[in-house]
């Protein structure tokens, strides 16, 4: 009799990271079950998934209770908001999936003897007074601020894993993801690399927030991917920071997208938000030690692919 295929839980699958992972699993020979209630993903995103025989689309809020029949051997937690602009808007559902989802797939996973993955963030940092960051820092975040939705929710959701995992014995991974870009970011997410990309395309100004002295760390879809799979192939259970250690100022990244997508539009400064972290860029020593993972994309090489695709996609 054939050996059952691996079964793996991704929820948020129809949202850009989520969507990727999917593939991934399926062409690594996985039954994928995604499960996506929409609120930020789409259906675009899996269209070309929806007739193999190993993948399975749920559309359900995972705050709620889940329930889903047969075995399962992983559960990815990848569902929650993820722009700034989009956790704004939902404040209250970014609580829910980052505490009720996290408690409801974390108990699947205990019923089902399943390993499980939660995809935290860099934003647990806050807006960091140690750089880089490593995972041993305990960040700086204003838990009552516009942003305390999503990094209480997430730091809520890093609590509960730990806490199954030593009293449940669940076995768990956590991976704090820094700023990812790449195809099939909605290109109206308010997240700086969508936006600059279709400010530019459209011969708009690109909107730097604050003086655009701010860093971030870019991490093309593709290494995160791969950190991703193989923190769920290690025994690491503490968090691991998966992310691009090249750190650029948003006014650099601003003229590189100028550049890189030839365009005249110019830029404009509009007020930074509230809290917005000044300086982002991971430690990746515990990846490239326990992992033996290192990003391999560059920023420019990325972009171009990222660009490429908008125009392809947005019929700019
Ligand atoms: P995204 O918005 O594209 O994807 C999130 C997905 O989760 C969407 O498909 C959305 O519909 C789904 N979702 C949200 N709430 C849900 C609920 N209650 N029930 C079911 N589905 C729900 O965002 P993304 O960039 O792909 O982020 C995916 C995950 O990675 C998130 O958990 C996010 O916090 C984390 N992350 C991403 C980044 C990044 O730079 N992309 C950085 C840090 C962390
Ligand atoms: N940003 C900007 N212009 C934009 C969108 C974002 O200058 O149109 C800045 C934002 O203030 C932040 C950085 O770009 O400093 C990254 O923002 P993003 O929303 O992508 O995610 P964050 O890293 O803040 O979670």
């Amino acid at each position: 009799m054939a050996a059952r295929k691996k079964v793996i839980v991704i929820t948020g699958g129809a949202g850009f990271v989520g969507s990727h992972l999917c593939d991934r699993f399926i062409r690594d020979g996985l039954r994928v079950i995604c499960v996506d209630n929409l609120i930020t993903g789409s259906l675009q995103n899996i269209r070309h998934l929806r007739k193999d025989k190993n993948f399975d689309f749920m559309k359900r809020d995972v705050s709620r209770r889940l329930l889903i029949t047969g075995p399962v051997d992983y559960i990815l937690h990848f569902a929650s908001p993820a722009s700034p602009v989009d956790y704004m808007h939902y404040p209250i559902p970014t609580l829910k999936v980052g505490s009720l989802g996290a408690h409801n797939t974390l108990g699947l996973a205990k019923l089902k003897k399943a390993r499980y993955l939660l995809a935290s963030t860099s934003e647990v940092y806050g807006d960091p007074k140690v750089h880089p960051q490593k995972e041993t820092y305990w960040g700086n975040v204003n838990p009552v601020g516009p942003r305390g939705c999503y990094d209480e929710a997430k730091r809520f959701a890093e609590a509960i894993t730990m806490a199954y995992h030593r009293y449940h014995k669940i076995d768990t991974r956590i991976v704090r993801i820094f700023n990812t870009y790449g195809p099939r970011m909605r290109i109206m997410d308010g997240r700086v690399v969508p936006n600059f990309i279709y400010q530019a395309l459209h011969g708009m100004p690109l909107t730097v927030y604050g003086n655009g002295q701010q860093t971030r760390s870019f991490c093309f879809y593709s290494d995160l991917v791969e950190g991703i799979v193989r923190l769920l192939y290690s025994k690491v259970h503490t968090p691991v920071n998966v992310g691009n250690p090249d750190e650029f100022t948003i006014l650099e990244f601003a003229k590189l997208v100028i550049r890189m997508s030839g365009t005249k539009s110019k830029i404009i400064y509009r007020p930074l938000p509230t809290d917005d972290p000044k300086q982002r860029k991971p430690d990746i020593t515990m990846a490239k030690k326990y992992l033996k993972w290192q990003p391999k994309v560059k920023l420019k090489e990325g972009l171009s692919d990222t660009i490429e695709w908008f125009k392809a996609n947005f019929k700019v």
